[in-house]
């Protein structure tokens, strides 16, 4: 079966250059959150011509494209984010951003990819024994645009409900060119907690008349760290980052209150429950140890990113198949990243497919983490990401056609 599929890798390297191109208008343009005009115009340009049935998000400026087979049978949907972050681009690629904005996670290979997968899938649909639906989401960096997405009728886009989805990620500091995933638990859930220690502002020569929220927040930036390390079981893994601190407006003056959010990653419900009811609590403490008051709002985020173990298995074999052996390997631990991919497969069985794309001569070690102002993915992979995604979705409909 996979011998008759090397066409699909000769194919998509043949239209390589144009996928790569597509990549890099991509990268010099990002947008972020849900609503990415420029985005969906380029990439609604390069889906037009392949006769599928497209439709547009209402909320937020998703596409969603259905190509349907030759002959009836199952529906696979294969997804790839389209948002960048708010992160000013430090590269000194000539495509780089210069709009504040980046393409730092990578999306911009994938929107790529998936285009490379619909050009190659339109071109065999009549071998397609059921549907494929392309779901093109923005907002995944925290927007949840998956939840969107799903409110607005994805799942039925095709009239029937998938049964196997897909998604592929990139990451800047993985081999070069290899797959990787794991059944079960991939990715942490995250939640999202916001505090305002309340203080009272004053001037900044008289602070014992003011109740000064900055060291107040600087003492529960510092206790929630002591709390990971010393309440949990390192056995039950939790990570709470705080990524964002503001307070202040001048160095004479004692502000008012000070804001931090932290996300709160974890891979088990008990502990996630244990650092909801927890963490405002010793927040609020500290806060009210100091005369001040601490105001917090949790939320529950993305949910763990669980693949389907069939799904990774033929990923494996399809990926093995297509590329050779060497091209997969099954990682042993998850990461404590977070994806909102994770609502589709809540609904539907499938697997996020990890893919290094580090500059093959670069330092894994060293080399920038995804969502650095440095970090650097090599779209040479683009094509064979876009052979993966085509074939997965070839071999899933043909074997639940050699069922039938
Ligand atoms: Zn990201
Ligand atoms: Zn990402």
């Amino acid at each position: 079966m996979m011998q008759e599929r090397s066409d699909l890798v000769d194919e998509a390297r043949r239209i390589g250059p144009e996928l790569r191109a597509l990549r890099r208008r991509l990268h010099a343009h990002p947008e972020t959150g849900l609503e990415l005009p420029i985005t969906q115009a380029t990439l609604r340009a390069e889906l037009e011509p392949l006769g599928l049935e497209l439709s547009y998000g209402e909320g937020l400026t998703s596409i969603v494209a259905v190509l349907r087979g030759g002959a009836p049978g199952p529906t696979l949907l294969l997804r790839s984010d389209m948002d960048g972050l708010p992160v000013a681009e430090a590269t000194e690629l000539e495509y780089h951003s210069t709009n504040g904005a980046m393409h730092a996670c990578g999306h911009d290979l994938h929107m790529s990819a998936l285009i490379g997968a619909a050009r190659l899938l339109a071109a065999r649909r009549e071998e397609l024994v059921g549907d494929v639906v392309f779901m093109f989401q923005p907002g995944e960096e925290g927007h949840q645009g998956a939840l969107l997405m799903l409110d607005e009728g994805v799942l039925e886009a095709a009239g029937a409900k998938p049964s196997r989805a897909y998604a592929l990620h990139v990451f800047s500091d993985m081999p070069y060119g290899l797959f990787t995933s794991r059944a079960g638990a991939l990715m942490a859930a995250i939640d999202k907690l916001d505090i305002t220690v309340n203080g009272a502002g004053g001037h900044g020569g008289t602070p014992h008349r003011t109740i000064d929220p900055i060291p107040i927040a600087a003492e529960i930036v510092l206790a929630m760290q002591s709390y990971v390390a010393r309440k949990l079981d390192t056995f039950d893994p939790a990570v709470v980052t705080i990524g964002e601190f503001h307070s202040g407006t001048a160095r004479n003056i004692v502000p008012g209150d000070a804001f931090l959010s932290a996300g709160v990653r974890t891979f088990d419900v008990k502990m996630q429950e244990k650092l909801r009811t927890e963490l405002p609590v010793l927040a609020d403490g500290i806060a009210s140890a100091h005369g001040a008051s601490a105001t917090t709002l949790y939320e529950i985020g993305e949910p763990l990113t669980a693949n389907a173990p069939q799904a990774v298995a033929d990923a494996e074999r399809v990926i093995s198949g297509l590329l050779g052996p060497e091209r997969f390997s099954e990682i042993s631990r998850p990461v404590m990243m977070a994806e909102d991919f994770s609502f589709v497969l809540e609904a539907v069985p499938g697997a996020m497919i990890f893919l290094g794309a580090a500059p093959p001569d670069a330092d894994l070690g060293l080399a920038p983490s995804n969502h650095s102002a440095q970090a650097l993915f090599d779209d040479g992979v683009v094509p064979d990401a876009a052979a993966v995604l085509a074939a997965l979705a070839l071999e899933y409909l043909a074997e639940s056609r050699d069922e039938g």
